[in-house]
């Protein structure tokens, strides 16, 4: 049994999932987010040494803005892709790449410098969780950055960060990232999801919502993926 809570912090949200007694943090939100997660973890009365793991879906600022407090309050080891877990330890993020034409022309290019922070553990393509004492994986999910990735639990619920958008300011109607460097990669990424058999996703801006309405949207626009 796995239990799953949804931490909102201002438009991007944070996931904290339970199994046995130990929890998975999946993002940190902005910079000084991390007393809202801590009012919410005191709130629940769960002990913050009780987060094993903090696992950071892609490097953008507002994923890892309190990656640093969170790990010096839990001792949790971090998990990122690592193409990126290389740029924070330089205090670099991944570059922010906008799809929208006119946005683009405004700004080019989005990147900002970090206070470095040490990840512990660096993930290629895949890992699973059974070594951690959790029934879950890491798959890697490029397109709205090189080294986003997605965490999932017991086959059923994917955390997706940014790959998936469903959230009106950043990605219309269309669930496409507004932001991608990878465009053509983001439609492999959903595909790869949907061969995982996953069921749930949970975006890291907006609610959480059924695969098959990515499968409609596929199939809306006939998106054929190589394999
Ligand atoms: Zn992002
Ligand atoms: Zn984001």
């Amino acid at each position: 049994m796995i239990s799953i809570h949804r931490i909102k912090l201002g438009y991007v949200n944070s996931y904290l999932i339970k199994e046995n007694s130990n929890y998975i943090l999946v993002d940190t939100g902005m910079l000084k987010s991390h007393k809202k997660i801590i009012n919410f973890l005191r709130k629940l009365s769960i002990e913050p040494k009780n987060i094993k793991l903090i696992v950071i879906t892609h490097g953008h600022i507002d994923h890892i803005g309190s990656v640093k407090e969170m790990k010096e309050i839990t001792g949790a080891e971090v998990l990122m892709h690592e193409t990126e877990a290389n740029m924070v330890e330089k205090g670099n993020t991944p570059e922010a790449v906008l799809t929208n034409k006119l946005l683009k022309m405004i700004f080019p290019s989005i990147k900002r410098e970090i206070a470095p922070f040490s990840v512990e553990i660096k993930v290629s393509n895949e890992l699973s969780l059974s070594d951690y004492g959790f029934d879950a994986k890491i798959i890697h999910t490029p397109g709205h950055t090189d080294g986003s990735i997605s965490l999932i639990f017991k086959q059923k619920h994917a955390f997706i960060g940014d790959i998936v958008m469903k959230f009106p300011l950043l990605s219309g109607k269309s669930y496409f990232p507004i932001v991608a460097n990878e465009k053509e990669k983001i439609y492999e990424s959903w595909k790869k999801l949907i061969d995982e058999g996953v069921e749930w996703l949970y975006p890291s801006h907006g609610k959480i919502f059924s695969i098959k309405e990515i499968e409609r949207e596929m199939k809306k626009k006939k998106i054929v993926t190589r394999d």
